[in-house]
């Protein structure tokens, strides 16, 4: 049987977490928890609702000045023997307590309850967050549905304990080759030796000296490092070819052209192949939506170091940030789960900020 939503689980965001994460949802497996919010969101009366596959879109039109986004992924890293939830003082276990059925839920819950926000609101709902980037529900949203993605400012309600984290770092892989010339390992002298060469780009990584940028007060730490090395042919042969795959994380104050080059100037002289790119996302805390919600929450906002869709966001102009109840140490866990308190304090404060009257 479909699960249900009742209005009495709607209206209470720890009961609403729990009634979530007991929908089995891995990715692409999200039929029937979509199928469950989409009714929720329907039932509430007073929001245009739309469906793209297995994502919901929920729009309030009360003609607000400004209109604001909360998104939030319906999907799961697969379950590790932790479903149904469980309750153990205040915590809540379960698959996607954390990542991020506490923060959707969030979402849900005020979608249903806040009748009169002092902001449009746009709901969004999404699939395949925890698989490749193609598959992902916001990503398909941006390129059949973009105007979805209307809106000044953007709150993901991913995994933060309760901390807003602004912006995003980018991403890049390259893997830096160094080439040589074959030979006999007896005759050494008539070939050039790759992994040799590899010698010098290691100097380089370790000498490197990362930057740290602080952007809006929140501070961004940069990281460049060798994450593998390959090469080699045989135990007899010099080797030809020696390959050092590096990872750059990039303050979002850079652009994935000016990491390209930047990673061109440290590794000059070698050849260098881009294997993956996603560029971050500048914090945006200067916008007036952005501001009130700082104000209400009343704390200091630190820099998220991973990547996270708001630079899916910041890529269409908005900006965006992660805020959400759940402890991001625990996501994707046994024994993932979520602090209840934090839970409550996080839809409180959400409420509060969508029911203050915009200055
Ligand atoms: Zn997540």
């Amino acid at each position: 049987m479909a699960a249900v939503l009742t209005p009495e689980i709607l209206a209470d965001p720890v009961a609403l977490t729990r009634a979530l994460v007991d929908i089995e949802s891995v990715s692409g497996d999200e039929q029937e928890i979509t199928d469950a919010v989409e009714a929720a969101l329907l039932a509430a009366g007073r929001l245009s609702v739309s469906r793209l596959g297995n994502v919901v879109c929920a729009r309030t039109d009360l003609g607000r000045p400004s209109r604001v986004i909360l998104a939030g992924h319906l999907d799961t890293v697969p379950i590790a023997d932790n479903l149904p939830a469980t309750i153990a003082g205040d915590l809540m276990y379960g698959c996607g307590t954390s990542d991020m059925k506490s923060g959707s839920a969030i979402a849900l819950h005020l979608a249903a309850t806040v009748a009169e926000p002092a902001f449009d609101v746009t709901y969004l709902f999404y699939d395949c967050e925890e698989v490749e980037s193609e598959r992902n529900g916001l990503f398909k949203v941006s390129q059949q549905q973009p105007d979805w993605l209307d809106g000044s400012f953007a709150i993901l309600l991913e995994p933060t304990h309760g901390l807003v984290e602004a912006g995003c770092q980018g991403t890049m892989r390259v893997i830096v080759r160094t080439h040589g010339t074959r030979a006999h390992a007896a005759r050494s002298w008539h070939g050039h030796n790759a992994i040799h060469d590899a010698g010098e780009v290691l100097r380089r990584l370790s000498a490197y000296q990362a930057r740290q940028v602080t952007i809006d007060g929140c501070a961004y730490r940069e990281g460049l490092n060798a994450v593998r090395i390959a090469g080699g042919v045989a135990s007899n042969v010099i080797p030809d070819r020696c390959e050092i795959e590096v990872n750059f994380r990039f303050a979002p104050d850079r652009g994935e052209a000016d990491a390209l080059a930047h990673l061109r100037e440290v590794f000059q002289g070698y050849e260098l192949e881009v294997t993956d790119s996603a560029p971050g996302a500048l914090p945006g805390l200067d916008r007036p939506a952005a501001r009130q919600f700082l104000d209400v929450v009343g704390e200091a906002p630190v820099a998220k170091l991973g990547w996270t869709d708001v630079s899916r966001f910041a890529a269409m102009g908005i900006p965006a940030l992660n805020f959400g109840p759940g402890d991001p140490n625990f996501a994707h866990k046994r024994d993932e789960h979520v602090e209840i308190p934090k839970i409550r304090a996080g839809a409180e404060t959400l409420r509060r900020w969508l029911t203050t009257p915009a200055d």
